[in-house]
């Protein structure tokens, strides 16, 4: 199987092309047919397996797909990416901007604790469509006004089970209120053990797609 058989468009398979990458990973065949119809995903899976081109290639497309039907005004974010640490974060955005560089008009940023808030700040201000965050650092910039979720599309929840490790559940619980309840989301992790499943099950819609 090749990318070129998972409907992408143009402008991505390039990307991916210029990545040199060939065949999608197994968890990618799976997850990017059914993230692009829309639906809700399970994912159970480690990093090191294609995860992050899983959700981000076909995010990338739906983002594009839309923008041009339905006229977005820019500087919305569309799409928010929850993830345990700053190094994963990292990775997630540049991801978003490897594949998406033939996509100009989505913009991604993503914000961490640890450093000056000032200038994810200033990139916050000029809009963009796809942010990456930890939670505390989310929540922080959410409470001073810096960002809004109401027009959220996409959500993705990476790493659940570590995030439940590093004690971001109560960070979570209390971001998921500010996210339009009509969206689509992405719920990773590499375990699934009940308390994960519960989680789940408070943000998913009801039977989404199963990923192994
Ligand atoms: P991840 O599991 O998302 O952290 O990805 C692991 C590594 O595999 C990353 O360095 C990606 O750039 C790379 N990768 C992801 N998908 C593919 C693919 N289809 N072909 C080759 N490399 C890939």
């Amino acid at each position: 199987m090749s990318f070129d058989e998972l409907n992408l468009i143009e402008p991505i398979l390039r990307a991916l092309h210029e990545e040199g990458y060939t065949t999608p990973t197994p968890i990618q065949q799976q997850a990017i047919p059914q993230v692009l119809e829309g639906h809700d995903l399970l994912g159970i899976a480690q990093t090191g397996t294609g995860k992050t081109a899983a959700f981000t290639v076909p995010i990338l497309q739906i983002l594009h797909q839309t923008a041009q039907v339905e006229r977005h005004a820019p500087g919305r974010i569309r799409c928010l990416v929850l993830t345990p640490t700053r190094e994963l974060a990292i990775q997630i955005g540049e991801s978003f901007k490897s594949y998406g560089r033939h996509l100009p008009k989505l913009r991604s940023t993503v914000i961490f604790g640890g450093v000056g808030q000032h200038p994810q700040v200033q990139t916050l201000k000029r809009g963009v469509e796809v942010l990456i965050a930890t939670p505390g650092r989310l929540l922080d910039l959410m409470s001073q006004g810096f960002v809004d979720l109401r027009q959220v599309e996409v959500f993705v929840l990476d790493e659940a089970d570590r995030m439940l490790d590093m004690g971001f559940i109560h960070d979570i619980k209390r971001i998921l209120p500010k996210l339009p309840t009509s969206r689509q989301t992405l719920f990773f992790s590499a375990t699934m053990p009940g308390q994960i499943q519960e989680l789940a099950g408070s943000i998913l819609r009801p039977n989404p797609v199963k990923v192994a």
